[in-house]
């Protein structure tokens, strides 16, 4: 079979692999939708040299957003068979460590360890290998791409929805609208709060308009206008951006909740008038639990929301190239490759 490696340096390289036998506990699955994140974009597409730790990436087959079929079982597999639609969570943690337990694979410790995409093979292939207890089940009416939405990037919203506990009762400020700010918004939504999105390219902001979020100018001035003055209840930095951030933590109301989301970079900011005084509670969230995974597909069922909306471009395996340039390029909504 034929798999997308990303050697660094804005490039990408198809290759020829072995399609992988399940072993004990296994899992084969054919691969339907293999979409990009931003941390395929920024930690190993753009740079010249690898990173290091869980951003080590190990030159396998790119890819950490996979949805596809079962197609073959090793020994010892128990919940999943051949034929079932499932979403991988996209890190294969120890399965034995504290985090482990409670779900949170993406902060497993262990030397074991393992992203697909990143240390092991990933998405971007007709079949990738995979821990069953990696899997989640994808329900229908759910599309495989609407599967590969949840496996990262849709499931780091859910866990900022979470961690900032959003409800009826709140008026969220999202910025960066991204896929992740998108999808962060459109899940704001269902739980009930009020959204207000930021977003510094044009287009995105189209985009978003367009799945009924709505955006405003990311001036003093017009957020004072959507808050009657008072500021939001809470934010969801999702871009990553200095400026953003502080935007953030300067339009939360006091007693308000701010989670950082988007990934890279710094910020400066005076922590007395912006944090302290204003008595905030500003938090980290990174990806999500495998638990959360599987209550997110639950709700998306029950909110007849698919995300595959914010998919903008779709591309032919053959067609990664194109297909990384589009999504470096930060314009588009979420690309994906369908094998
Ligand atoms: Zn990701
Ligand atoms: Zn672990």
């Amino acid at each position: 079979m034929r798999g997308v490696v990303l050697p660094g340096d804005r490039r990408t390289e198809i290759r020829d692999f072995a399609v992988p036998e399940p072993g004990h506990g296994q899992v084969l699955v054919r691969i339907h939708a293999s979409s990009i994140c931003g941390s395929d974009l920024r930690a190993i597409y753009r740079p010249t040299e690898q990173g290091t730790g869980p951003e080590a990436y190990r030159g396998v087959i790119a890819g950490h957003e996979p949805a596809g079929q079962v197609e073959a079982v090793g020994p010892g597999v128990t919940r999943f068979a051949p034929g079932d639609r499932v979403v991988v969570y996209h890190i294969a943690g120890c399965g034995l460590c504290h985090d482990c337990r409670s779900g949170w694979m993406i902060s497993c410790s262990s030397p074991e360890r393992a992203a697909y995409g990143w240390q092991r093979d990933g998405g971007h292939a007709a079949y990738l290998l995979a821990e069953e207890r990696t899997l989640v089940d994808l329900p229908e009416p759910l599309t495989f791409l609407d599967g590969a939405m949840v496996a990262c990037g849709l499931g780091t919203a859910y866990a900022a929805c979470r961690r900032v506990d959003l409800s009826g009762r709140d008026h969220v400020l999202v910025t960066g609208l991204g896929p992740v700010g998108i999808g962060t918004a459109l899940l704001a939504q269902r739980l009930g709060a009020h959204v207000t999105g930021v977003e510094a390219v044009p287009e995105r902001r189209e985009l978003a308009a367009s799945l009924g979020i709505a955006v405003s100018e990311a001036t003093d001035e017009a957020l004072a206008d959507r808050t009657a003055g008072r500021g939001f209840d809470a934010a969801v930095e999702c871009s990553g951006n200095g400026e953003a951030r502080v935007l953030a933590l300067r339009w939360a109301r006091p007693w308000g909740r701010v989670a950082f989301v988007g990934e890279g970079g710094s910020v400066h900011f005076d922590v007395s008038p912006l944090v302290i005084h204003p008595q905030l509670t500003v938090m980290g969230s990174w990806v999500c639990s495998i638990g959360q995974m599987e209550e997110l597909v639950e709700l998306l069922v029950r909110w007849d929301l698919h995300p595959e909306i914010m998919v903008t471009d779709q591309f032919a395996l053959e067609d990664a190239d194109a297909a990384y340039r589009l999504a470096d390029a930060g314009r588009a909504g979420k690309v994906a490759i369908v094998p």
